[in-house]
């Protein structure tokens, strides 16, 4: 029986991964990958190392997860060292919990490689700090997938009336949804928002604009794409450094 690396395979920028993950995916004997994951990643490979995509965007999974986590056990039997490869960080919205667990009640050894987030480092690409002194003391991650009309929500809305930075991820298709309740919650008309799309590659772009009016301003945003909401995103008219330096 082999080992699994769930591993984070950071944001997009390939030099975005970390020193332990580049060691795993060069003695991998099978590599399981995502969308998400920068596919450039898998030329470090070793020769004779076998390629399993398990493709999903933004949420909409291509492969059921129960499938994805039969596929990683399988693998494991038949192999030392399987690499689950993953989009940013495994346990950030990016149910590397769920696979562990199912590893776990098979007695499959597991290691977790965290990776740069795309939360932190999307929003770093385009010049915007998540915490900010005397602007914002904290941030959240939020999912962006729960639609904001949901009646019993698990999503603390109400608390979100601060100015701590809110990142939402796999929102891009409710955020209509998203800035109506963030005004109707009682923030400001003229509130800052940024949408940023393929953040830290070379075809990042970002949109700035308010709650009133980002969902015309970021209509044609392609995907995958974050939203940030809070006061640090006015910072970017200074911090910017990436676009154009690529
Ligand atoms: N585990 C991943 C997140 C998976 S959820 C991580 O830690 O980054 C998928 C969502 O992440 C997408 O819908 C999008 O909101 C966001 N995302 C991932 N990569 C991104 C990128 N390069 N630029 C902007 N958003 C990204």
């Amino acid at each position: 029986m082999g080992r699994v690396y769930l591993t984070g395979a950071g944001p997009g920028d390939v030099e975005l991964l970390t020193v332990k993950a580049l060691r795993v995916i060069r003695e991998a004997d099978v590599i399981i990958y995502d969308r998400l994951a920068n596919p450039e990643l898998l030329k470090e490979a070793k020769n004779g190392c076998e390629f399993v995509y398990v493709g999903k965007e933004d949420g909409r999974h291509i492969m059921p997860q129960d499938d994805i986590n039969e596929v990683i056990y399988q693998n494991a039997l038949k192999h030392k060292s399987v690499v689950r490869l993953k989009g940013g960080d495994p346990f950030v919205f990016g149910r590397g919990g769920e696979e562990a667990l199912y590893l776990l009640e098979r007695n499959v050894k597991f290691e977790i490689i965290p990776g740069i987030t795309s939360a932190i480092s999307a929003p770093a690409y385009a010049g915007i700090p998540v915490t900010h002194r005397g602007v914002a003391v904290s941030f959240r991650v939020v999912t962006g997938h729960e639609s904001p009309n949901k009646k019993v929500s698990q999503i603390p809305w109400e608390t979100f009336k601060t100015d701590d930075t809110i990142i939402f991820l796999m929102g891009l298709h409710n955020l209509p949804k998203i800035s109506k309740k963030l005004i109707e919650i009682g923030k400001a008309a003229d509130y800052p928002v940024a949408v940023i799309s393929k953040g830290t590659t070379k075809d990042q772009s970002v949109v700035v604009g308010t709650l009133e009016n980002i969902v015309e301003k970021a209509k044609d945003v392609p995907t995958p794409a974050l939203i940030v909401v809070g006061k640090v995103v006015e910072l970017r008219e200074q911090l910017k450094w990436f676009e154009g330096n690529a």
